[in-house]
């Protein structure tokens, strides 16, 4: 059983993977604290029903060979039987987290977003196949070049904008990729789309 707190059939807005279609799985439960968080409704795990893996599983088929599992922070959870049973099913497991604690699970994709309050365990920086750092004030770039020392060499590079501060964000973040060519922009074009 997951605290599940929603999930839906949409389009990957960001990082990597954007625009392509995706079984968003969102589960409950974070103590990280971003003082800008957008799903802060996701922080109490017990606010969201606990829901059979399997019950979960048979959801995504339904829609996506696709499931990305999200928060909240998937990894407070133990993730081996959910993600076993995805791939079990021929769906590829995706993860967006902020490695703040023991990695589980098997993934076919691991999107590390760091934050500065709980920083990654070297085991998820490790393992990471995107490095995905929010910027929400010039301290943010130092942070993410941190960051940027403990992943593997193939791991892809973003920098995307806090979204209620990104007019100031963006110009600085496009000057800042044109000299820093190893990083790419993430935009979060699902909330340009208005979709979830
Ligand atoms: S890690 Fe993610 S879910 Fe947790 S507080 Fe930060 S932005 Fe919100």
């Amino acid at each position: 059983m997951l605290p599940l707190m929603e999930e839906f059939y949409t389009i990957q807005g960001e990082g990597y993977h954007t625009g392509t279609a995706a079984y968003f799985i969102r589960i409950g439960g974070c103590d990280v604290g971003c003082h800008w968080c957008d799903v802060k409704e996701s922080w109490h795990a017990n606010l969201h029903p606990p829901t059979q893996v399997d019950t979960i599983v048979l959801n995504t088929k339904k829609y996506s060979n696709i499931a990305v599992i999200t928060g909240g922070e998937p990894l407070m959870w133990d993730m081996d039987h959910l993600t076993k049973s995805l791939q079990n099913k021929n769906i590829k497991t995706f993860i967006e987290t902020s490695g703040a604690y023991k990695l589980s699970g098997i993934w076919d994709w691991i999107c590390l977003s760091p934050k500065k309050m709980k920083l990654p365990l070297q085991e998820v920086s490790d393992a990471a196949n995107e490095l995905k750092v929010i910027i929400f004030n010039k301290t943010d770039f130092k942070f993410a070049e941190e960051q940027a020392l403990k992943v593997h060499e193939n791991c892809q590079l973003f920098l995307q904008a806090e979204w209620s501060n990104r007019d100031k964000m963006t110009p600085l973040i496009v000057d800042y990729v044109m000299k820093n060519p190893k990083w790419k922009i993430s935009i979060q074009t699902h909330k340009y789309l208005n979709i979830p």
